[in-house]
């Protein structure tokens, strides 16, 4: 089989490489996948840059998600022909992941890739599309279950998981300001369901403790500088989905905004998820995200070309979401 495999260096920059390697055998509770696609979120980009961090084994397969077909399984639930996704739960973290024409998983990982979506766009929804449904869960639940007229905005929205956000959140009823660093995506923005477009320098100099509130919700992939800028920015009792760090890890912010607008900083993590909120957030994008609009968000690329495009996805080039065709 081919696998891109990521060996840990004790320092410095990692090894990472495109090989053959013969599959592992299958032990009882696991499932084997034949891969058709995964896909480059910004952690596989930094895993696949060789960055420490996110390979936690000596050695693995990144990718940290998979689809494909089951064609062997020692898992009572799973058949071959089975057509499943997996997405986190420690693929290309701590175990094999979805960069290889087959994956291993224990039997509890899958879930049946939800109609209407093909294989090729439950890979495009992947790790980013999930996350940002699982945000918009958080923040329709922190706003007593609707977002219907409610002023959100969404940082980092021309990545995956802002440009997927902008969506569902239109489609919930939200007016959406996607906040961008790139002027050259506002009609793709407005297009995909954006009522307004801010630049992202708005949002570079420290805030005052409180500025201006100007939202109900935030969904905030960004982090750093920008965080702490929204956070300040949001309106009494609103609520921020916080899922990333593209833009810094530090968090600049003071208190005043929690104890003076009661505004609720809410934690995002995808790998994990509890099956209720697993289920609810798959089910908001098979009723709210149109294949259509999914495939305009997509650009597919082959499994030699993966490592490569890692440098553009960490640049903050890529507009909406890379698929990788493992077949390819
Ligand atoms: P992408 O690379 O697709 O998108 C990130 C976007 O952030 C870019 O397109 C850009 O948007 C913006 N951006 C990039 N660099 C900077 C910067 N220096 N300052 C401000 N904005 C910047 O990544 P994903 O959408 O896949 O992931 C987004 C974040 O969410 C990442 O940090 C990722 O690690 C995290 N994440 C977390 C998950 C979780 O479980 N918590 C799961 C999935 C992702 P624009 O040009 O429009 O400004």
């Amino acid at each position: 089989m081919r696998a891109i495999r990521v060996t840990r260096a004790d320092e410095g920059v990692n090894q990472v490489a495109l090989v053959e390697i013969e599959p592992a055998p299958l032990d009882e509770g696991e499932v084997s996948i034949l891969t058709e696609y995964s896909s480059l979120n910004y952690k596989d980009a930094l895993a696949l840059a060789g960055r420490p961090g996110i390979v936690r084994a000596p050695q693995l397969t990144a990718g940290i998600d998979v689809v494909g077909v089951v064609h062997e399984s020692r898992d009572a639930r799973w058949s071959p022909g089975d057509r499943v996704v997996v997405t986190g739960r420690g693929l290309g973290e701590t175990r094999d992941g979805g960069l290889a024409t087959r994956v291993l998983v224990p039997g509890d990982l899958p879930v049946r890739i939800p109609d209407p979506f093909t294989a090729r766009q439950a890979a495009a929804i992947g790790t980013a599309g999930f996350t940002a449904a699982l945000c918009v869960e958080e923040l329709a639940a922190a706003a007593g279950g609707d977002l219907d007229g409610r002023d959100v905005a969404v940082s980092g929205a021309g990545g995956g998981v802002g440009s997927i956000g902008v969506r569902l959140l239109h489609a919930a009823g939200a007016r959406v300001t996607a906040i961008t660093g790139r002027a050259e995506l506002a009609d793709a923005l407005l297009e995909l369901g954006a009522d307004a477009v801010a630049s992202r320098a708005e949002f570079a100099t420290a805030p005052r403790m409180l500025e201006p509130a100007a939202w109900d919700a935030v969904l905030d992939t960004v982090g750093g500088q920008m965080l702490a800028s929204l956070i300040a920015r949001t309106r009494p009792g609103g609520a921020i989905a916080a899922c990333g760090n593209a833009g810094g890890m530090d968090l600049p912010t003071s208190v005043a905004p929690f104890i003076l607008r009661g505004v609720r900083l809410i934690g995002v993590n995808s790998v994990h998820p509890e099956p209720g909120i697993r289920d609810a957030a798959w089910a908001r994008l098979a009723a709210d995200l149109p294949g259509p609009v999914l495939d305009s968000l997509t650009e597919i690329i082959s499994l030699d070309d993966a490592i490569g495009a890692a440098d553009r996805v960490l640049a903050g080039a890529v507009h909406g979401r890379i698929v990788v065709d493992v077949r390819a």
